[in-house]
């Protein structure tokens, strides 16, 4: 999940035509927690309801998230964490909804703006470590995301990262978060970093999170109805 640079290396070109080959040419991005969905149709179809509800949880993302963002001068990670929040949130009202902390150790998600970001050796515009836990919280059982992003602030080695170009960055990775996948289509929000930022996630990244929701939303339902069923059956 590193938002590669582009025009960083033609090392990075090539990387980026090997994806287009293992996503066997669709241009469709890619949706990365479908497992995620399959386990909690999975338990549901055994009447597991509890965790089938735990794993809709991490596809639907409804707790707010707590964010600690840090590295720019003054209020400018806020305000660049929030911009990237705000790039999904405008395409798909309350796709995330986040509250700033003070203390990493108090966030679900870090951001960090930094000089460098090596993956593997690599320098590229960012990238995140996400987990999504099923566990115990708040005495009951629960699905939840939690991450670590990393975003770098040049663009290159002398000249610094615009506002946008931050902007887009942490919405790409935010993404991931979402349960996107990298996407071969240049130009989307998903795709690999061109010279221009991109601001906007296309119609089918937006269609695709919607449809994931919609999915969870719909196996949800299932667990509601099938425990109305069975205690209609009780009396
Ligand atoms: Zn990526």
């Amino acid at each position: 999940m590193v938002l590669r640079r582009f025009i960083f290396t033609t090392l990075a070109v090539l990387s980026t035509a090997l994806s287009l080959a293992r996503f066997q040419g669709s241009d469709r991005c890619l949706d990365v927690v479908n497992k995620y969905l399959d386990k909690a149709q999975a338990y549901a179809a055994e009447g597991q309801w509890d965790l089938s509800g735990a794993y809709t949880a991490t596809i639907l993302m409804e707790r707010t998230y707590r964010v600690y963002a840090e590295g720019l001068e003054g209020d400018q990670s806020r305000l660049i964490a929030s911009r990237g929040v705000g790039v999904w949130n405008e395409a798909l009202p309350g796709a995330i909804n986040i509250e700033f902390v003070d203390k990493p150790e108090l966030a679900d998600i870090v951001i960090k703006y930094q000089p460098k970001v090596l993956v593997e050796g690599e320098d590229v515009y960012g990238y995140i470590d996400w987990t999504r836990t099923i566990g115990v919280r708040d005495g009951r059982l629960d699905g939840w995301a939690q991450a670590t992003i990393s975003v770098s602030t040049m663009e290159t080695s002398r000249r610094k990262a615009t506002m946008d170009r931050l902007t887009h960055v942490t919405a790409h990775e935010l993404g991931h978060f979402l349960g996107l996948g990298d996407c071969d289509r240049k130009g989307s929000l998903m795709g690999p970093a061109l010279a221009r930022p991109v601001l906007k996630p296309s119609f089918e990244e937006v269609e695709t999170l919607q449809n994931m929701r919609e999915e969870a939303r719909r196996i949800r339902w299932q667990a509601v109805f099938a425990q109305i069923s069975r205690n209609r059956r009780k009396v």
